[in-house]
């Protein structure tokens, strides 16, 4: 997933309410520019691919299961509350959907995601985004994440890196990443890179590299909740 916003989108939550109310599923419609007729069909193809996959992706729904284990079961939603866990919006041009955290001393099971029906390429774009999201979630429910923490994310980066679809032979090659050799760990260095560095408590490119180089051993072999790389 085009996942670099997944820190700047979480920095912005952090100075609202949460959880944060996806421009589509907001409470009170007046608030809300009408939607165009683009954006609706985008909004409705997008909720039906996520049904879909919630129902029949074998991804999805493993994650799904191991999601409810640790706590954070992310298709039912508590009584009283209001809010999907995973939200479809409309957004701006630099964001695909992001994970958002529980407000720090709130419950795990607060934490939610995001999906931009408008920037999601295909069902299978949606999978792969789900599934990487997915990692952030579980390991925020599972572990006491600290996202301030640049080896703490990096940690997860990498884990959701490798272990979505986002390393896919498929994809690199579209990408021109031609390096049969390392090819995956490449990729998965690379974007946990990528994505450590929009964490806005990071200064710069190599302050991210070393992030990701101190935790690798041990995030890379670290595969739960798969038993293996699929
Ligand atoms: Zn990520």
């Amino acid at each position: 997933m085009t996942d670099a916003a997944f820190a700047r989108w979480r920095e912005r939550c952090a100075s609202q309410l949460y959880p944060v109310k996806a421009p589509s599923e907001a409470a009170d419609p007046i608030d809300q520019p009408a939607e165009s007729a683009a954006d609706r069909s985008a909004r409705i193809r997008a909720e039906q691919w996520r049904e879909d996959l919630i129902r029949t992706s074998p991804m999805v729904r493993f994650m799904v299961k191991h999601l409810a284990l640790v706590g954070c079961n992310p298709v039912t939603t508590r009584e009283g509350d209001m809010q999907p866990k995973i939200h479809i919006a409309m957004c701006p041009p630099d964001i695909a959907g992001g994970f958002s955290p529980s407000a720090p001393g709130k419950p795990p099971s607060e934490a939610g995601l995001m999906v931009c029906a408008n920037r999601m390429l295909s069902k299978t774009h949606m999978e792969d985004t789900l599934a990487h999201e997915m990692i952030h979630w579980w390991d925020h429910c599972r572990f006491n994440v600290d996202w301030s923490n640049l080896r703490h994310h990096a940690c997860s980066e990498i884990r959701a890196a490798s272990l979505s679809g986002d390393c896919r032979w498929s994809r690199e090659l579209r990408r021109r990443n031609y390096g049969i050799v390392k090819q995956h760990q490449e990729c998965t260095r690379r974007r946990a890179v990528l994505s450590v560095r929009s964490n806005p408590a990071c200064p710069d490119e190599e302050t991210a590299k070393r992030a990701v180089n101190e935790v690798w051993d041990a995030c890379f072999n670290d595969t739960r909740p798969f038993d293996e790389i699929y």
